[in-house]
């Protein structure tokens, strides 16, 4: 997503508003901001000061952070953080430990994502 456009999205969903990227178990989707393809802006600088971490391998904690939620589902952050470590490993997601989301959450996340599509 484009960064002009991130910061007034992620307001909208109460998120983070450091974060570069987020999941959205209940749709299936993951989204991206355009500042971790892109260097030398505002942004980016900012992002590398906020996370001590150079875009480039920032954009690698990202992806494997969000994988981590993707792929087993979770919605916890620091169990997020866990698989994605595994994944920099080279090893499969541990998803035994993963909670998931009860039916209920679910159900939240989907009808808060479709009220809040542009
Ligand atoms: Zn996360």
């Amino acid at each position: 997503m484009r960064s002009k456009d991130w910061q007034p999205f992620l307001l909208r969903l109460h998120l983070d508003q450091r974060s570069p990227a987020f999941t959205a178990l209940g749709e299936r989707s993951t989204f991206l901001e355009e500042v971790l393809f892109l260097s030398d802006s505002e942004r980016s600088s900012e992002l590398e000061r906020s996370f001590t971490t150079p875009l480039p391998q920032l954009l690698g904690l990202a992806v494997t952070h969000e994988l981590g939620h993707a792929i087993c589902h979770e919605m916890d952050e620091t169990a997020a953080n866990r698989i994605a470590e595994q994944l920099r490993a080279g090893r499969s997601a541990d998803c035994s430990r993963a909670r998931g989301l009860a039916p209920i959450q679910e159900l939240a996340l989907h009808r808060r994502s479709l009220n809040l599509r542009p």
